[in-house]
């Protein structure tokens, strides 16, 4: 399988906003999920953004103990009110790690590679990845939330 290119900051399309997937079984899509989840592995990275790689396409995954969580078209649904400092990186911001404050619980609500509609409650550093990923979907970056 293809590694795919990492589009690094300051990229333009790192700040776009992310199109919805309407059929996350169309082949297109299929084939991006397994080729963005060898270029994470490749990259060692915990997530990765389909923007990052260049598709405007709401569609994130996420490696959380040893299993690989395929977001399609994720929303938010709840957030903490307990807020956590925690250090993050980016795969488009190479060597950079900030430390944010960011919600330390999420509930996302999302279809999985399967197109079957999922639901979680997610803490700690899995909710972090959640969140920081879902931003790119937006066009958001880590940076932004610098004090
Ligand atoms: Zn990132």
């Amino acid at each position: 399988m293809p590694i795919l290119p990492i589009i690094k900051y300051p990229s333009k399309v790192l700040r776009q906003k992310a199109k919805k997937i309407t059929d996350p079984l169309d082949l297109e899509v299929q084939k991006l999920i397994k080729n963005m989840a060898e270029t994470l592995r490749v990259a060692n990275g915990m997530g990765l953004a389909a923007p990052q790689v260049g598709k405007l396409m709401r569609l994130c995954i996420i490696e959380n103990e040893n299993n690989l969580y395929v977001l399609v078209n994720p929303k938010i649904t709840a957030k903490s009110k307990k807020r956590i400092i925690l250090e993050e990186g980016c795969l488009s911001f190479p060597k950079k790690f900030l430390k944010i404050e960011r919600p330390e619980e999420v509930k996302v609500r999302f279809l999985d590679e399967k197109g079957k509609q999922v639901k979680i409650k997610a803490r700690g550093l899995f909710a972090r990845a959640i969140q920081h990923e879902i931003d790119h979907l937006d066009g958001k970056l880590f940076i932004d939330y610098k004090k």
